[in-house]
Parts: C-alpha cells; structure tokens; sequence
C-alpha cells in the first residue's frame, strides 16, 4: 500500500496522498458534473477558473508582484531551455532596434544593419554552469544561435560566466567564486542565467548570487532562474528576477505542466517577426512564445488542465498547512528534513561520502556515494527490503539520490534516516 512505501524518486516525485485521492475522483466525475476533468473543454468557464485559482495559489506562496505574469507552458523544464533563448533574445533585438531609432530616426535601412552587427558583435547570453541542468541550458543555446556564428568569425554568443567543474577536478559538486566568474556588462548581456537547484549534482545556490544584484540605478541585468527542483521549497523575492520557470514534476504535481513567472516589460517588448527575420533570427515558435502564450491567458492551445489542476491543489494543500500562508512554513520542514539525512552522513564519513561541498548542499537532492559498487548495491537492496524507493543517483553519475521534495512526509525521511544509521553502524 502507499502506506508502506517510503519514495524519493527525483521527479516524478512523491505526491500528498490527498491530492491523488481527490485527482482519483476529479479524474472520473468532477465535481458531480459526470464528466471527468481530462474530458472537459480547455476553453469551459471551469477550466478558466482552475487556471485563476492555481495562479492565484502561485501568487500568494510566492508573493509575486503584480509586475509579473505567470504563464502556464508546454515542453518542460527543456522546453524552456529554448524558450528562454527565443524570447529573450528577441527582446533584445527589440530594445536595440528601439535604441537605433532614437539615433537614426527613420533611416530603417541604417537601423537594420546597425541591429545586425550589434547582434553579432556585442551580444552575449551569460549562463552560469554550475551542474548537469545549467550544463545543458548552455548547450542548448549555443545550438540555437549557431547560425549567427557567421562560420566562425565572431566571438562566442554564450558566454560561460564559471562551470564549476574546472574548479572541482572535471566534476561538478561546488559553486565558484564569485569573485572569478566572468559576467558580461548588464548592456551587452540578454541574461544571465542560473539553475537554483542542481537536481542531478545535488548542488544549491544557498542564496541570490550577490554580484548579480544591481550596482548602480538603472543597472538591469536580466536574471533568469530554473527552479524546477527547489521551486516552492524557500522564499524567493521574485523581483530580483526577469524571469523564473520550472517543471511542475517535482515539488508542485504531476508531469505535463510547466509553470513560467516573467516580468511583464519582458513581454512588452516582442518585436515584429519580420525585423527579426531581416536581422537573421528565428521569431520566437508559437508554443513557445512567452507573449503569445500571455496574450491567450495561456490558453493558445489545448491544455493539460487536469495536471493545472493537480498543481493548484498541491499549492492550496501547501497553503493551508502553514499559518502564514506563505512558504516560509514549507522552508522550515525543508530544511529540517535535510538536516536529519546530512546530520547521519557527516556522521558516518567512511561510509557516506556527500558529493557537493557543504556550503551548496542541496536541501532537495541529497547526493552521496558509497565507496564500491558492492557495497552500493547492498545499500540499494537493503533500503528496497524496507520498502524505500526512489534511492538510486542520476544514470549520468550514479550514486545515491535522495529526493527531499515537499510532498516527502518527516516520516519517510525517518525510516530514511533509520536504515542510514543501521546501515553505517554494519560498515563502519
Ligand atoms: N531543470 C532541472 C533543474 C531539472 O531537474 C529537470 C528535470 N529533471 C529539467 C530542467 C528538465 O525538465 P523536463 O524533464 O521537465 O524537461
């Protein structure tokens, strides 16, 4: 029975119990209405309403400005892999072409070229590497812009501002320095990107990074923020933000739903395609436009209102578990959950090795390893005799993973925390 299973995959991810019973019978006949909730229109006054009320749930934990416009997107966390690269960078185009009116006035011809050598020449997409998420976000980018490379001649369009690894033998498990990370300036910059949580290294930022914060007034450097695997799971002061984005799977419900929060100005400055076109770049993909997809009250095309639903009702359950209605409650469980597991590592270091550096321990994904393959395996096939599941790292780095997401009740992570402890005191 559920009961009985203690789960810590890394996403899908454990679900509250009472949002899948409630999904069990919204699936079959919501609400009374006979009709199941994976049948009705996307287009029906419920469905309105289901996407009203999630983003309202959003909005309360989160505390997000009204500045700011919360979109519900297809494609997951990779979908906005791309997306964040065609929207941003046709945002910037805009701000540019804008920029040369002002100096040239009506000369479109002027303007055109002058947009298409600062495009090749000045622009830079700053991407901080700090794990296997971030990694690939890059890569992803440098894979869009490849034909404005003009066979090579101009510099780099992706600049990496740190990868961690070249500071941690080849692998990753520490955040750099901040003082060596190679930032472009706020102007030449579309955005600087970062993934809060690293879900398969096991790496957090412990906090916004500082030498992102604005220096002087009307110093915008446009951060963008994954927070697919620690979304929900602190406090975040969203206004530091252009744009941050993540993949409901794992701290918020099921697959299929990919929730984006941006900055309106953001969206206010979609340039035409054709100018787009003209300079040598793709207008953003429908699905994938972040203004289109506002415009239709995200609602441009069919969808997964059942996984909208799930999502609002994790959040109502988050709302009403913590007095202040915030997530600050969710934060404290959080972090004490983390402790118990990192309290019994550190405590068994000859058995447990963590894998990232104290200072950016994930409170989400806690990665470890254990010393030979034997021994690994005899840990995996013990927990499983327990009935704890989920344990097995990332197939890219292998290990062990424990995922800590919010739907993980303290009593799974007790029976975690006990099988650690007999497990260290057979080895040690
Ligand atoms: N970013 C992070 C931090 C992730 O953990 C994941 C998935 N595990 C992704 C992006 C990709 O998400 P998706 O599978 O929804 O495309």
């Amino acid at each position: 029975s559920r009961e009985e299973v203690a789960y810590f995959g890394a996403g899908p991810a454990p679900m509250p119990t009472p949002v899948l019973e409630q999904g069990a019978r919204a699936f079959l006949n919501f609400e009374d209405s006979g009709l199941s909730l994976a049948e009705i229109s996307h287009r029906s006054p419920t469905a309105n309403k289901i996407l009203a009320d999630t983003r309202a749930a959003l909005a309360s934990l989160l505390e997000i400005p009204d500045s700011y416009e919360i979109l519900f997107m297809h494609g997951g966390g990779s979908g906005e892999f791309s997306a964040v690269v065609y929207n941003m960078v046709a945002m910037w185009v805009e701000k540019r072409r804008q920029m040369a009116e002002r100096e040239l006035g009506d000369a479109q011809e002027e303007i055109l070229e002058k947009v298409k050598k600062e495009v090749r020449e000045e622009m830079r997409l700053d991407y901080i590497v700090s794990g296997s998420w971030s990694l690939k976000a890059s890569q992803e980018a440098a894979n869009l812009l490849e034909p404005l490379k003009d066979g090579g001649k101009v510099g780099n369009l992706v600049n990496i501002v740190t990868d961690a690894r070249e500071w941690n033998d080849g692998k990753f498990g520490k955040i750099p320095h901040e003082d060596t990370w190679k930032l472009t300036s706020p102007k030449a910059s579309v955005f600087t990107y970062y993934c809060d949580n690293e879900t398969v290294d096991g790496v957090e930022f412990p906090s916004f990074p500082k030498c992102l914060e604005p220096k002087e007034e009307g110093d915008d450097r446009l951060v963008v923020a994954d927070m697919s695997s620690n979304f929900l799971s602190r406090r975040v002061d969203v206004s530091k933000y252009a744009v941050i984005y993540g993949g409901a799977q794992k701290n918020i419900g099921i697959t299929d739903v990919t929730l984006v929060i941006v900055r309106q100005d953001i969206l206010a400055a979609a340039p035409s395609p054709s100018f787009l076109h003209d300079v040598g770049i793709w207008s953003p993909p429908a699905i994938l436009n972040w203004s289109i997809i506002a415009k239709n009250n995200s609602l441009y095309n069919t969808m997964p209102i059942f996984s909208i639903w799930i999502a609002g009702q994790v959040m109502r359950s988050l709302l009403s578990t913590h007095d202040d209605a915030k997530v600050a409650g969710q934060e404290a469980v959080a972090n004490a959950k983390a402790e118990i597991i990192y309290r019994i590592l550190d405590s068994n270091p000859s058995v447990y090795q963590v894998v990232p550096e104290k200072s950016v321990r994930s409170r989400m994904n806690i990665c470890f390893r254990i010393e030979d393959d034997a021994t690994e395996k005899e840990f995996l096939q013990g927990a499983e005799g327990r009935m704890l599941q989920g344990l097995k790292g990332h197939r890219s780095v292998g290990g062990i993973r424990i995922s800590n997401y919010n739907a993980v009740p303290m009593v799974n992570v007790q029976k975690l925390a006990s099988y650690l402890e007999d497990f260290a005191q057979r080895k040690r």
